[in-house]
């Protein structure tokens, strides 16, 4: 009984202090997770959408080099929506800009664009 109230002691203290020090990590993640996943919102909402489109647009590129290796096509070819969007193509949707601005495909020797300024890779 005595042996077993002794354990019980010492596993309290135990975890009395170990629960302290996780809590302190606790504080510090959550104050980690706090500033990663505040600041992009505080301080550019807008560069969040922009990285957003920026994907569209790499996509929107890949889907071109790849139209251009399987139609042989040259980098001075544009290709038109009707060749990169579509369920038989390869895009299934067109991307939409979260801005709502417009992409110009461009050639395929040249980088997708948006409207909407500093939408840029
Ligand atoms: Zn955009």
């Amino acid at each position: 009984m005595f042996f077993l109230a002794g354990m019980t002691t010492t596993n309290s203290t135990k975890s009395g202090r170990l629960s302290a020090t996780g809590f302190s990590l606790a504080v510090g993640a959550f104050l980690l997770v706090t500033v990663y996943f505040c600041c992009p919102i505080r301080f550019g909402d807008s560069s969040s959408r922009a990285s957003a489109c920026v994907m569209h647009l790499r996509t929107i590129d890949g889907a071109k080099a790849t139209w251009a290796l399987e139609n042989k096509k040259l980098p001075t070819d544009t290709p038109t929506d009707a060749d990169l969007f579509g369920p038989t193509n390869y895009i299934r949707e067109k991307p939409a800009c979260p801005r709502f601005g417009k992409y110009t495909l461009g050639k395929v020797g040249e980088k997708a664009r948006c409207s909407v300024a500093g939408h840029t890779y």
